[in-house]
């Protein structure tokens, strides 16, 4: 990329700032909770068919994308524009729902985790636009809905679904302008045993759940401190989240038990090895225990009916795959110095396109995730405008390299 391109995307980002603080705002002042995003979505097409957008459309699941460009290439970028709830309101020093900017920094839910990114990407588009940077790729956009419930399933959707298939991902999750290549992969297991009810006077009679899955529940503890570790990634790991039992009463002894499992995947692990490492156990077998992966069901705001298996796959770019190194060259741009490159510690939607799917798959975002799901929940203005140079650029770079 030339000089003076680089110079004239960081000129017109500069120059759109206000506009872009702008729609910021309103998007935080449109609450999307998951499966509610309607609101939201209708804004966001507004202002990408103000910016001068080729087409936008509307999937039936209700994820919202903006095309630029006709290049072979798709490069489609991804926000997901769904927050969680707010917990206490009487908690939050500053109002989640005004859009409130102080010492330049926005503050409200879903500024850092992770709506905003939205913003940043909709007037690359217009730079892109603009500069007439697309020809040799198509620039996709694309704020998804219901990640926070379920996180793959919109790409997942978009790309089985509706066919459209992207050769490369940005996902836009806070990384504190960092570039991510990768994080851990989970899973929801359910763990079912059997027993026989009796009269708690006499337990001799009967054959207790619970006291059967207590030994289950000490192999599972054990298991954590034996599964594999990678020095990238982290350690995968396993752990008790729920349990509960069906007894007829508290004077009869449970006739079954059951317990929930998080588990999380490093490199290496996959749902086979983690659902036979549960099998495997001595006292899973010796009391017959079922094991199953748990399912995600719910109804999109459009009224689909969508769901998965709750299985997110583990994803890892190899630090110089071209994707990567383009990230690092558009991460330059943005910010004058060479980008951090890391991990994202919690999940996204990296586990469809990348993790299922092996579309290759990177991560730049405005703001800092310590901040997501939290009570303070907020970005530096200025990450707004570094991201909207990020996403500017990245097109260029990996098509650059392709050429050659
Ligand atoms: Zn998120």
């Amino acid at each position: 990329m030339e000089k003076e391109i680089k110079l004239k995307i960081k000129e017109l980002a500069k120059k759109y700032e206000k506009d872009i603080v702008k729609f910021a705002q309103k998007i935080i002042q449109t609450p999307s909770f998951s499966t509610k995003e309607e609101d939201l979505v209708k804004l966001i097409k507004k202002e990408m068919q103000k910016v001068g957008f080729d087409k936008v459309m509307i999937d039936r699941m209700g994820n919202i994308l903006g095309f630029i460009g006709k290049g072979k290439k798709k490069i489609m970028v991804d926000a997901h524009i769904d927050t969680v709830g707010v917990g206490d309101p009487k908690a939050w020093k500053i109002d989640p729902f005004k859009g409130i900017i102080k010492n330049n920094t926005i503050y409200g839910r879903g500024t850092s985790d992770q709506k905003l990114s939205i913003a940043s990407m909709v007037y690359a588009g217009k730079i892109i636009k603009e500069l007439n940077l697309a020809n040799d790729y198509t620039y996709i956009a694309v704020g998804s809905v219901q990640e926070e419930d379920c996180d793959g399933l919109p790409l997942l959707h978009i790309i089985k679904k509706e066919k459209i298939k992207p050769d490369y991902v940005v996902l836009t999750e806070p990384t504190n302008l960092s570039v991510y290549r990768g994080h851990r992969g989970r899973m929801e297991i359910k763990v079912v045993v059997k027993g026989k009810s009796c009269h708690a006077s006499a337990p001799e009679r009967g054959d207790n759940a619970v006291v059967k899955m207590s030994d289950i529940v000490k192999e599972i503890t054990e298991l954590n401190e034996k599964l594999k570790k990678d020095s990238f990634l982290g350690k995968g790991t396993v752990a008790v989240t729920y349990i509960e039992c069906k007894t007829p009463s508290l004077n009869a002894v449970p006739d079954e038990a059951t317990i929930y499992l998080d588990r999380r995947l490093t490199k290496g692990e996959d749902k086979k090895l983690a659902i036979s490492q549960i099998k495997n156990l001595p006292s899973v077998k010796k009391y017959k225990a079922v094991v199953e992966i748990l399912n995600y069901e719910a109804t999109s705001w459009t009224g689909l009916k969508v769901g998965q298996e709750k299985y997110f796959p583990t994803w890892v770019m190899e630090e110089n795959h071209p994707l990567v190194l383009a990230a690092v060259k558009a991460g330059k741009v943005a910010l004058d110095k060479k980008p951090l490159v890391d991990k994202w510690v919690f999940s996204t939607n990296g586990v469809a396109s990348c993790g299922r799917l092996r579309i290759p798959s990177v991560g730049f975002g405005p703001a800092n995730e310590i901040y997501a799901h939290s009570i303070n929940e907020q970005m530096p203005i200025d990450h707004l405008i570094k991201a909207t140079v990020f996403y500017s650029t990245i097109g260029s770079f990996i098509t650059e390299k392709q050429k050659r």
